[in-house]
């Protein structure tokens, strides 16, 4: 085992399991943050079936990268520990993860379908409509279901053809949303985002059935004032 992770990731993955919370995204114990600390090849997540009001620093559990295991006496750690391994394991650039059932997201989960952009508070933090995964065939929900959750992510995001950071939040079909970040704080405001855009979506349509996703380039050029080389939006760092 590499490590326990450092005590600045273990206090960012709490506050990113509190923020989910108080933005009204959690129902229940449903939902877990992670993060990642490449170095010390060490993931800290919430433990499983834990009550976020009674969750501490010091309860995260540490998981190795590589092999899944978690430290010793430590919690056992959330049922959706492989998903999130899966996922750090694909995308180097990715430092944090979030995963709730926030009703907009998950009510678009459930129908199957992807959340098209239709304004600009949609593209300022998704590059296009967020994705949604194929069904799961009974093989994986019989097998390594948690990692196979992972996989499709990954199969949904690479459909796409943009990168993690273009598109932070996937869809996982009759489940909910994944959502991450270069950080837990960042996956935990995609996390917000996601369900703010994911109900505009449907009272968007519930206004008009027939309304289009905004034009490409409006769709670009917010996306671009705050990310990438050429972002100017806020103060300069
Ligand atoms: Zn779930």
């Amino acid at each position: 085992m590499s490590g326990h992770g450092s005590a600045a990731l273990r206090e960012a993955v709490w506050v990113a399991n509190q923020a989910i919370v108080r933005a009204g995204l959690v129902t229940l114990s449903f939902g877990n943050a992670s993060g990642v600390d490449r170095d010390g090849g060490v993931m800290l997540i919430k433990p499983s079936g834990v009550a976020y009001v009674d969750l501490r620093p010091e309860d995260l559990v540490a998981v190795d990268l590589d092999t899944g295991e978690s430290v010793a006496d430590s919690l056992r750690p959330s049922s959706d520990t492989p998903t999130h391994l899966a996922l750090y394991r694909a995308y180097a650039e990715v430092g944090g993860i979030v995963h709730t059932h926030s009703r907009a997201a998950t009510s678009w989960a459930q129908a199957c379908r992807p959340i098209p952009p239709f304004g600009t508070t949609h593209a300022d933090h998704f590059h296009g409509s967020v994705p949604v995964t194929r069904q799961l065939s009974d093989q994986e929900v019989g097998g390594d279901y948690e990692a196979a959750t992972g996989a499709v992510i990954v199969e949904a995001l690479t459909t796409t053809g943009l990168g993690p950071l273009e598109m932070p939040a996937v869809l996982v079909a009759s489940h909910g949303p994944f959502t991450w970040g270069p950080d837990p704080e960042a996956a935990a405001d995609n996390a917000i985002a996601l369900e703010t855009v994911a109900a505009m979506a449907i009272e968007t349509l519930a206004l008009d059935p027939s309304a289009k996703p905004v034009a490409q380039s409006l769709l670009d050029r917010h996306y671009r004032r705050k990310h990438g080389a050429t972002a100017y939006y806020g103060q300069r760092r």
